[in-house]
């Protein structure tokens, strides 16, 4: 049956702290995102496969399922 995957995820924008919870989408990862407070693009940390990842509170879906993503 279908493993929960969290689909919503607080964002923490590194540049101005500005916190915005987002839907991940789940058949691709979320490379780049524009920041709705200063417009500063967020890009993955090296070693993670997305902005999510990276900047927000839950993973990604490929991660809670798991899965190699962007593969
Ligand atoms: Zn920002």
């Amino acid at each position: 049956m279908s493993e929960t995957v969290n689909l919503k995820s607080v964002l923490t924008c590194p540049e101005c702290g500005f916190v915005k919870e987002e839907t991940m989408p789940t058949n691709a990862c979320q490379w780049f995102y524009e920041c709705k407070s200063c417009a500063c693009l967020l890009k993955p940390l090296p070693g993670d496969c997305c902005v999510f990842c990276s900047y927000g509170t839950v993973p990604c879906p490929p991660i809670q399922q798991d899965k190699k993503c962007c593969t």
